[in-house]
């Protein structure tokens, strides 16, 4: 099943809860805008060389498109427009005024030189800049991209339309950004996954947690969830997975990826495991916080995690969705549980167009607050509705961007 494929699964699963007529479906899903561009540059050393960039803007109906930008060698088009249709029930699920939208180059960021990835995201602007803008859409930072290219971005784009900073959002704190944005989907996990503890009785401190991937959403998440006394005993990237069964030394762990170029490679004093025995440990959490579709119908039944928070997006592929729901897994779904990232974009935007700089206490207590609601609009739709925490989230999201729709009117 491809990346659209299976969101379109969720969605159908939601929709038929919700009696949903087709049409109305066929309008929900389908996108209103599919761009894919040509990104010509020149490399060092002066070879000319192709790459190809998409912008999916999926929904506009609650406010302009919004999110993020992926720099990896797999993006493509299904997978583009797949996180693009998530981005729209995601912003509906936190209930701030924003549709959907993504982007990505094909490309492996690791082979270019920070002159290389600004040629290639200026050039992308170029393309896409018309598209683009405050009251539009608004690109943000994905899987392989972060507030370097988010302020080459506003640089570019504002040469064409003057100067705003609410035209991307993820910018260096120093450049238009907001303090907190750095953190925010690792805390925002951290935050939903204690909230989930608490409606299911454990206590942290009796909570073991594996988490895959130490990028951007991983750190975050495991020093908080660590400061909030779970025992982190798993993290891995792509060196492979480090376990430590009386509990991984979080803050050495952070400071050796620090001084090594972000990489754990080389972290002593623990157990070297690989990133697929990760996912199989006997731990109370499991999260996933690296690439799409990691837990399959092939290794779900050996997860023994009863609870998954995901952090990445569409980690668990649908087949194997169905698996862990009959074991009894509690699945925390990636619209509400990355959701933290998106919301302190919406403040840095409000920010921007305020002109009023908001301090790291006021966005963190911002955020706890609209995750918070969130989590129990969904939490409590799971309970009346005797559906997953995912297809309640659907719900939730589905039904926001079904009224707006109704509610603009169609002629
Ligand atoms: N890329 C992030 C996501 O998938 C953040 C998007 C944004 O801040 O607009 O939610």
């Amino acid at each position: 099943m491809k990346a659209f494929e299976a969101v379109q699964h969720y969605f159908d699963r939601a929709a038929d809860q919700l009696s949903l007529t087709d049409n109305m479906r066929t309008l929900l899903m389908t996108a209103k805008r599919e761009v894919q561009v040509q990104i010509a540059v020149e490399r060092d050393n002066g070879q000319l060389q192709t790459f190809i960039g998409y912008r999916v803007q999926h929904d506009d109906s609650r406010g302009p498109m919004k999110g993020g930008l992926r720099y990896h060698h797999e993006v493509d088009l299904d997978e583009v427009r797949s996180l693009a249709s998530l981005m729209t029930w995601k912003t509906a699920v936190v209930n701030i005024p924003y549709g959907g939208a993504k982007g990505g180059i094909a490309v492996d960021v690791h082979s270019l030189s920070t002159r290389e990835r600004e040629r290639i995201t200026r050039k992308f602007v170029d393309e896409i800049h018309d598209i683009i803008g405050p009251d539009t859409d608004i690109p943000a930072p994905d899987m392989g991209t972060g507030p370097e290219e988010m302020a080459w971005i506003m640089n570019q784009h504002n040469k064409y339309h003057g100067f705003n900073p609410g035209v991307v959002t993820g910018k260096p704190v120093e450049y238009y950004g907001i303090p907190g944005r750095g953190e925010a989907t690792g805390r925002g996990v951290g935050i939903l996954a204690l909230k989930m503890l608490g409606r299911l009785g454990h206590k942290a401190e009796k909570t073991r947690v594996a988490i895959q991937g130490f990028g951007n959403v991983g750190t975050h998440a495991a020093q908080f969830l660590h400061e909030s006394a779970c025992k982190v005993v798993a993290i891995s990237d792509l060196s492979g997975g480090y376990y430590c069964e009386s509990g991984i030394d979080v803050p050495a762990a952070l400071h050796h990826a620090e001084v090594n170029d972000r990489s754990l490679a080389g972290f002593a004093g623990v157990e070297h495991i690989t990133n697929e025995a990760l996912l199989e440990l006997d731990v109370e959490m499991l999260i996933p916080a690296a690439l799409g579709g990691v837990i399959t119908s092939e290794n779900a039944p050996r997860v023994r995690a009863p609870l998954i928070i995901e952090a990445a997006n569409a980690p668990v592929r649908p087949d194997a969705d169905d698996i862990l729901t009959e074991q009894g897994v509690k699945i925390l779904p990636d619209i509400l549980a990355n959701a933290g990232g998106v919301t302190v974009s919406y403040f840095e935007w409000a920010q921007n167009r305020q002109y009023y700089n908001w301090n790291l206490d006021r966005v963190r207590q911002e955020l706890d607050r609209v995750l918070s609601a969130a989590f129990e609009e969904v939490w409590d739709l799971a309970q009346q509705e005797n559906v997953s925490l995912r297809t309640a989230a659907f719900m939730l999201g589905i039904s926001r961007v079904g009224r707006a729709t109704v509610l603009a009117g169609i002629t």
